[in-house]
C-alpha cells in the first residue's frame, strides 16, 4: 500500500498528516446485490465503515467542505452513477428508492457522502443528455439559486444543475462546483462510500431486454396513425426530399433497380419542430410499417444484451418490409465516444453493422434517427455513411406557421375578426415550433370555453349542444393563450427530468 503525503502545495485543506490510499472502489463494497430495484435492501444491509480511516484522517476529512467532496466525485461522474448525500445512508437510500421513478437509466455505481450538517438528503445522477440532475429527496422545498434567481425545487422533484448553482437545504448552502479546490481523488475513500452494482444491473437489463423486445414485436405490426403529408405544415423541402429518398423507391422499385439507396437519415433540430410528426406521415404515405423507438428507452433497457436485440429488431423489420424505423432522441444511443461510455460504443457498432447489412441487401428498411442535439452524436455514426443524409428541421417561418395554424384549426370555429397575421408575426418572433402552435391553439380553445361559461355549464349539468353551436374562439382567447405560453416558456427554460413537451395525441 502506498503512503501519500499531503502537502500544502497540492492540497488546500492544511494538514501534515499522512493518509493511506487504496483503489477507488474497494473490493469489500463490491456488491452483487443490486440494480435500482435492490437499492433499498443493499444500502440497508450496509454499515458505514470507513476502513483504514484513522482518527487524524477523519479529522482532516471533516475540514473538507461538502461542496468539494461532491465536486471531486463529479470529476468522474457518468451515466449510470448516483451520489447520495445526507446524515444517514440507510435513510437516504430509502428515500432514493421511493423516488426511483425519476431515474430513467440503470444505476451501476453508487456513492454516498455522509454529512452531518446538510440537514436533509440529496441525490445526484447523470442523465443521458450528459446533464447532472439533483433530486430533492426531502419532504420540504429546496430552493435552487441560479444566476441570482431562485427556482423552488419541490419535494421529490428533480432538476439539472450547472456550475455555480447553489442548493439551499434547510438554510445550509451547497454550491455546485465542477472540481474541488484541490485534487481529492486520492482521499475519496475517506469521505465517500462507493458501491459497484454493474454486474447485477447488467443481469437485470438483460431480463428487461427480453421482455421489451417481445413486447415490441407484438406492437409494431399495428399500422401507424394515419397522419399524411397534408397534415405537416411547412417543411416543404424536407417532404420533397423524403419522397425521393424513401417513398418513390418503395412505390416504384423497378425504377430504382441497380441504384444505390441511402437507408439511414438523421433529422436534427429543436424539440417540437415536427421530426416525429413527419416520420409518421412518411411511413403512412409510403405504406410502410412504422417502428418508433426512443433512444432513452434503448439506452436504458437495451444495454448489455443490446447486440442480440438490435439484430432481432432489424430481422423483424426486414421480414415485414417496407419498414421505417424511427429512433427518437438518438443522441442517447449514439452520443459521442469522448464520454467513453463503452455501452454506447457497443450499441453504436452493432447499429452500424446492421445498417451495412441493409445497405448491402438493398432492403426496404429505412432508419430515421432524430435528435435535438446533433453535436452530441458520435462522429463514427455521423461520418460512417450509414446515416448518410442529414436534414435540419428548423422552427417554421411565417408561411410555415400559417400552414400549421390552419392544420390545427381546421375543425374549430374561429371568430372572423382574429388578426391572424399579427399573431403569426408574434409567433415567428419567438421562434415558435409546430408543437407550440398546437399547444397555443388548444389553450385558446380552452380559454374560449372558460370565457363562454361552457365549463361552468358542464359542471352544473346545464350544458346543451346549442352552447357549442354558437361558440367561436376569439382574439381575446388567443391573446391570453399566447401570454400564458410566453410566461410558461420563461419558467421552464430549465427542465426537470420527465419534462415532456405536448405530444401528438
Ligand atoms: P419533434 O419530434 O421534432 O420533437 P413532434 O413531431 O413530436 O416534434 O411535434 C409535436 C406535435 O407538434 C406534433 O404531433 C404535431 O401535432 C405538432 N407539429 C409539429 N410540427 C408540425 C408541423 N410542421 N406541422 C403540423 N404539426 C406539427
Amino acid at each position: 500500500m502506498r503512503i501519500n503525503p499531503i502537502s500544502a502545495k497540492t492540497n488546500h485543506y492544511q494538514s501534515n498528516v499522512l493518509l493511506k490510499t487504496k483503489k477507488e472502489v474497494p473490493d469489500e463494497v463490491k456488491s452483487n446485490e443490486i440494480n435500482l430495484n435492490h437499492l433499498n435492501s443493499t444500502y440497508n444491509q450496509t454499515q458505514i465503515n470507513f476502513r483504514g480511516a484513522t482518527e487524524v484522517s477523519r479529522a482532516l476529512v471533516k475540514q473538507i467542505p461538502l461542496e468539494d467532496k461532491l465536486a471531486s466525485i463529479f470529476q468522474n461522474f457518468k451515466l449510470g452513477d448516483m451520489i447520495l448525500i445526507g446524515k444517514n445512508l440507510h435513510e437516504c437510500a430509502k428515500k432514493m428508492y421511493e423516488n426511483a421513478g425519476l431515474i430513467k437509466n440503470a444505476i451501476k455505481r453508487g456513492f454516498f457522502i455522509p454529512d452531518e450538517n446538510l440537514g436533509g438528503c440529496l441525490g445526484f445522477i447523470k442523465n443521458s443528455m450528459g446533464d447532472t440532475e439533483v433530486i430533492n429527496l426531502n419532504d420540504f422545498e429546496v430552493p435552487l439559486i441560479t444566476d441570482n434567481k431562485t427556482y423552488p425545487l419541490k419535494a421529490k422533484e428533480s432538476f439539472y444543475v450547472v456550475r455555480d448553482d447553489i442548493l439551499s437545504v434547510n438554510g445550509n448552502l451547497l454550491k455546485i462546483k465542477e472540481e474541488p479546490k484541490s485534487d481529492l481523488s486520492m482521499f475519496r475513500k475517506n469521505f465517500t462510500r462507493a458501491f459497484d452494482f454493474e454486474s447485477e444491473a447488467n443481469k437485470n437489463i438483460e431480463k428487461i431486454n427480453k421482455k421489451t423486445i417481445s413486447q415490441l414485436m407484438q406492437k409494431k405490426h399495428k399500422s401507424s396513425t394515419p397522419v399524411t403529408f397534408a397534415q405537416v405544415g411547412g417543411l416543404h423541402e424536407l417532404k420533397d426530399s423524403l419522397k425521393k429518398d424513401i417513398i418513390y423507391p418503395i412505390r416504384y422499385p423497378d425504377a430504382y433497380e441497380g441504384m444505390e439507396l441511402n437507408h439511414g437519415f438523421i433529422l436534427y433540430g429543436p424539440p417540437g419542430t415536427g421530426k416525429t410528426h413527419i416520420a409518421r406521415a412518411l411511413a403512412n404515405e409510403a405504406g410502410a410499417n412504422f417502428i418508433s423507438l426512443n433512444g432513452l428507452d434503448l439506452e436504458s433497457k437495451w444495454v448489455g444484451e443490446s447486440e442480440a436485440n438490435w439484430r432481432n429488431l432489424f430481422d423483424e423489420a426486414k421480414e415485414k418490409q417496407p419498414t421505417i424505423i424511427f429512433l427518437d432522441e438518438f443522441d442517447a444511443v449514439a452520443r459521442t465516444r469522448d464520454s467513453k461510455d463503452v455501452y454506447g460504443d457497443k450499441v453504436v457498432n452493432q447499429l452500424l453493422t446492421l445498417m451495412t447489412d441493409i445497405d448491402n441487401a438493398n432492403d426496404d428498411v429505412f432508419v430515421i434517427a432524430a435528435t435535438n442535439n446533433f453535436k452530441a452524436l458520435d462522429s463514427a455514426v455521423v461520418r460512417s455513411g450509414r446515416f448518410g443524409k442529414h436534414y435540419e428541421v428548423t422552427p417554421p417561418d411565417k408561411e410555415g406557421l400559417r400552414e400549421i395554424f390552419k392544420i390545427n384549426t381546421q375543425n374549430r370555429k374561429l371568430d372572423e375578426n382574429i388578426n391572424i397575421d399579427d399573431m403569426l408575426d408574434k409567433l415567428v418572433n419567438i421562434k415558435a415550433t409546430g408543437a407550440d402552435v398546437r399547444h397555443i391553439v388548444n389553450e385558446a380553445h380552452n380559454n374560449g370555453f372558460v370565457r363562454a361559461g361552457i365549463f361552468e355549464k358542464m359542471e352544473n349539468s346545464t350544458y346543451s349542444v346549442m352552447d357549442i353551436k354558437n361558440f367561436k374562439i376569439t382574439q381575446e382567447d388567443f391573446d391570453k393563450a399566447l401570454m400564458d405560453f410566453l410566461k410558461d416558456k420563461k419558467d421552464t427554460s430549465r427542465k426537470p427530468i420527465g419534462f415532456i413537451r405536448p405530444q401528438a395525441s
